[in-house]
């Protein structure tokens, strides 16, 4: 296999910019675990307000800042309802249950990412010792590269609420949802509790996430990311490039989209695969007329990396990569049917 030239993999491997990098040398810096980082004070400020939350707490990761969330509303013995392909039941080891002895409920999604909601009703159990005490919904927005409808939001969360439950985003990509629903971030959070952003995906920045919600909630939450071992010091230095972040990578996402557009059109040129057109900045391919490891491996020798299992390939846009690139995969698409 040759290095990779042309990565698809995930929005994660963007490389700070030489101007987020300046960014960061220049950082205003103090011990955060003293609240005392000016540079943090001020991301977790102006991410927090673009959500239309009170209060922003910064976090190494989005799985620490899920943690912490799920840990924050609910106690031991508690469990929560979220999706059977949600980031934080699927994809985070577990930890809820490892490290904080919460029981997941998870549902099966739709195929437009949401939950049904008559499946949240059935889900959410009577106060009867036999049970778990149900005590929080969380979502994800965007999930699996899928807006999810302000519509569906709304309802879903005044169902949680209405039956006692807190509520939880998991909107690590919260602004690609904000662009292809064409609103304001804060219009994709509103109607949850809390909301966990991260900045090392689209928004390029090299690591980091805030976990955004009322003031009380996050001077909670405080003691679990010290629980969890996710107090910084100086951590300002790369707090800097959220700062960065936002600033200049936002609206740009818009791009990424209208890539991943491209990209799509073109492999739907190949019969043997079988596209979902892209929503925001990620495509998926079944290869069902090829051998996908094969095709893979084609790809993988001409510099070309994408995220595969079980047969699909999931390719994603981002910051650090262009219209050549997406030129130079499906050039070697084409090779490989040809
Ligand atoms: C990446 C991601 C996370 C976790 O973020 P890390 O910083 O990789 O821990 C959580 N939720 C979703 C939807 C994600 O895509």
């Amino acid at each position: 296999m040759s290095a990779i030239r042309h990565d698809f993999r995930s929005d994660t491997v963007t490389r700070p910019s030489a101007a987020m990098r300046a960014a960061m040398a220049a950082a205003e810096v103090g011990d955060d675990v003293y609240g005392d980082d000016p540079t943090i004070r001020r991301l977790e400020a102006v991410l927090s307000e673009r959500v239309g939350c009170a209060a922003g707490l910064y976090v190494p990761s989005g799985t620490q800042s899920n943690l912490i969330a799920l840990m924050t509303h609910c106690g031991r013995g508690d469990e929560y309802i979220a999706g059977q392909q949600a980031h934080c039941y699927v994809n985070e080891a577990g930890g809820a249950a490892v490290l904080a002895s919460i029981q997941p409920q998870p549902i099966a999604n739709q195929k437009d990412g949401t939950i049904a909601l008559g499946d949240i009703e059935a889900a959410i159990k009577p106060d009867d010792m036999h049970f778990a005490r149900t005590r929080l919904l969380a979502l994800e927005n965007t999930i699996g590269g899928k807006p999810i409808s302000l519509d569906y939001t709304k309802d879903a969360t005044a169902l949680a609420h209405d039956r006692g439950l807190a509520t939880h985003l998991d909107g690590a990509r919260i602004f690609n949802a904000a662009i292809a629903l064409g609103v304001e971030a804060a219009e994709v959070a509103r109607g949850f509790d809390t909301v966990s952003v991260c900045l090392s995906k689209g928004l390029g920045a090299p690591v980091g996430s805030v976990l955004c919600g009322p003031k009380d909630f996050i001077e909670r939450a405080v003691r679990n990311r010290k629980i969890l071992g996710g107090g910084m010091r100086q951590a300002g230095i790369i707090a800097a490039a959220g700062l960065f972040a936002l600033e200049h990578n936002v609206d740009r996402l818009a791009e990424d989209h209208a890539l991943a557009d491209e990209l799509a059109a073109g492999l739907s040129q190949f019969p043997a695969l079988a596209v979902q057109p892209a929503a925001t900045n990620m495509v998926f391919v079944e290869v069902s007329g090829a051998d996908e490891e094969a095709f893979t491996a084609f790809l993988a020798d001409r510099g070309i990396a994408m995220h595969s299992r079980y047969g699909r390939q999931r390719w994603v846009t981002h910051l650090d990569v262009g219209a050549a690139d997406v030129a130079a995969a499906l050039a070697a698409v084409a090779a490989f049917f040809a």
